[in-house]
């Protein structure tokens, strides 16, 4: 059993069948035989071996002619080792001793070996590792052959393994049999990760190395709430974790007998709770929660993994649902195309590469450069708005000018429509995302702008810390507790307040229970989260006394470093509320 700690996305525990992706897309197949197919799975297996032979010595006849024949002599060296009799007779003794598949006995022999290699003091072996992984696709290509498939095809409930997903890919999983994620890279408020919560699966992100360790078909559990990996478990931890499941059940089940209650502190302070989405269909999943709104939808998942920029109607089609769905009353926040940083459409001609595509032409400058594009969706947002309670929210402002200049494409898109006798609703709140320093530390200019301000800690942390959201090798920097993020969040409110203007707070820190005294501590009335998040903190929010939640903030602030601050936090949360799953 090997046990990895990662960065937890989605809460659950999920057992099963792990299926690895590889950065090709190889998914590798099941893992037995019976023992009257060992013949013939030894056979596959030498051809299998002998294509892949084949292949490499051809490309190193190119590679030679092209470049030299020393640089051909690396394929060269690779066929050889395909072709090591050491290496089939280690294939075959796993496929008729333990009745594996060839594709399974080959991972488990180039995993021992590459494990062997990495365990070596000497860094520049890991050019070694990579010439090992390239010959176990090398064969793998060919023993797969007919049978590789994609993540669309699968038939059977797995959990995913890969170094990294990008958001596009996880939003087009199949959760009916994808049923839990793991991944080497990834930070907490990566979009990958967030994609988990609209997806509804346990995930696990940032977990180092353990690709090496694992082989398609092996037992994994993903424990999304501790945010572990475990591999192969032993008897005792499968049991324990059969236990969690059930136990998750029953406590899921008891939260919902609040989905009609008000979030209300002790004290009688009304709190609203709304829910983020990335995709219509999650209006259900808000509802079922006891969301009072849709506090963020963000749009650009309707961009991500299609052929073409969907049309007016379409994005019309789809603003109609959410807001047909929540009904005339409850708010729905729809915020602009928030393309680019890790969320890249298919659109080539939107997006040029970028060396640092977090600081680029992402979100509303892009949206900026394209007028066309922000007004079609400007348009099908304002019609729309007829349906019900639409807000308008612009992500990524950096600057007053680039606000007014966002508000001033309203105007014209509204005026288009007033002349078209297309029916809109003219006084459309219009808000601003603060999420980049700058919009912070203007925020009392800002608020002049704008009839709210939703507060996005995910980039807020990002461009404070300056910290790539996603890099899990700087997680530890990434850190919302950090105190300049703390006073950037105190200055917010207070402009805020100074303006009345209304307030939410909307990145993944909002559904994070340590961060909720807090917030309600320094005057923050209304959160937006990952609905699964609503009902703990609705329970939460319900036990905290407004005064306490004052007192709690006050110290919280004087706290000098982030560490000091989650230590203190969890420790107020933990007081209220000893036994949640979510700390
Ligand atoms: C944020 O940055 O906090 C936010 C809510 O926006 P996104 O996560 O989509 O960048
Ligand atoms: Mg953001």
């Amino acid at each position: 059993m090997e046990v990895y700690r990662g960065i937890p996305v989605y809460p659950g525990v999920v057992i099963g069948p792990a299926l690895l992706l590889d950065t090709e897309g190889y998914l590798i197949p099941q893992r037995s035989i019976s023992a009257s197919e060992v013949v013939a799975e030894f056979e596959r297996l030498k051809i299998g071996i002998r294509d892949a032979a084949i292949e490499v010595r051809s490309n190193q006849a190119i590679i030679a002619a092209k470049v030299g024949t020393q640089y051909g002599a690396i394929l060269g060296a690779h066929a050889q080792m395909i072709e090591d009799p050491f290496l089939l007779g280690e294939i075959e003794s796993l496929i008729s001793k333990k009745f594996f598949t060839a594709e399974y006995a080959l991972s488990l022999v180039m995993r021992k070996h590459i494990k062997e290699i990495q365990s070596l003091p000497d860094a520049r072996m890991a050019l070694c590792v990579t010439d090992l992984f390239d010959i176990e696709k090398q064969i793998l290509g060919k023993l797969i052959g007919q049978r590789k498939e994609g993540l669309n095809s699968l038939n059977e409930p797995v959990v995913i393994l890969a170094h990294d997903l990008s958001p596009s890919e996880t939003a087009k999983l199949n959760t009916k049999l994808v049923h839990a994620f793991a991944t080497e890279a990834g930070g907490r408020t990566s979009h990958t990760s967030i994609l988990a919560g609209a997806l509804e699966i346990p995930a696990v992100v940032g977990l180092g190395r353990f690709i090496s360790e694992v082989t398609g078909g092996d037992i994994v559990i993903v424990d999304g709430n501790a945010g572990l990996l475990i591999i192969d478990p032993d008897a005792e931890t499968l049991r324990r974790y059969q236990k969690t499941q059930t136990d998750i059940v029953s406590l899921d089940a008891s939260l919902e007998s609040l989905r009609d209650l008000p979030a209300i502190t002790q004290d009688g302070v009304e709190i609203k709770l709304l829910g983020n989405i990335e995709f219509p269909h999650e209006t259900k999943h808000c509802l079922d929660k006891g969301a009072q709104g849709i506090g963020l939808y963000r749009t650009e998942f309707l961009f991500m993994g299609k052929d073409a920029v969907p049309t007016e109607d379409e994005q019309f089609a789809a603003y109609k649902e959410v807001v047909q769905a929540m009904g005339k009353d409850r708010p729905v926040v729809i915020r602009t195309l928030d393309l680019g940083g890790d969320k890249l459409s298919a659109f080539s001609n939107l997006h040029a590469p970028e060396k640092n595509p977090f600081l680029g032409l992402r979100s509303i400058r892009l949206c900026l450069r394209n007028i066309g594009l922000f007004k079609t969706q400007l348009r099908a947002i304002l019609r729309a708005s007829v349906y019900g309670n639409i807000q308008l929210l612009f992500p990524m402002i950096s600057t007053v000018l680039e606000l007014r200049q966002a508000k001033m494409i309203v105007s014209e898109v509204k005026e288009d429509l007033f002349e078209e006798k297309v029916p809109f609703n003219k006084d459309i709140p219009i808000g601003t995302m603060i999420e980049v320093p700058s919009a912070a530390i203007l925020s009392e200019l800002m608020a002049k702008e704008v009839s709210f301000f939703s507060i996005g800690t995910n980039d807020l942390v990002q461009y404070t810390l300056a910290a790539d959201r996603s890099n899990e090798d700087v997680a530890s920097l990434y850190n919302p507790g950090d105190p300049a993020v703390l006073r950037l969040i105190e200055m917010v409110v207070k402009s805020a307040k100074h303006s009345n203007v209304a307030l939410n707070v909307c990145g993944e820190m909002s559904g994070d229970l340590i961060y909720t005294m807090l917030f309600l501590g320094l005057g923050i009335r209304q959160l937006s989260v990952s609905p699964h998040s609503i009902p703990e903190i609705k329970q939460f929010i319900r036990m905290v006394n407004l005064k306490d939640a004052e007192n709690v903030a006050k110290e919280a602030m004087r706290q000098q470093t982030a560490r000091d601050v989650n230590n203190y936090l969890r420790e107020q949360t933990r007081k209220l509320m000893p036994d949640s799953l979510m700390y």
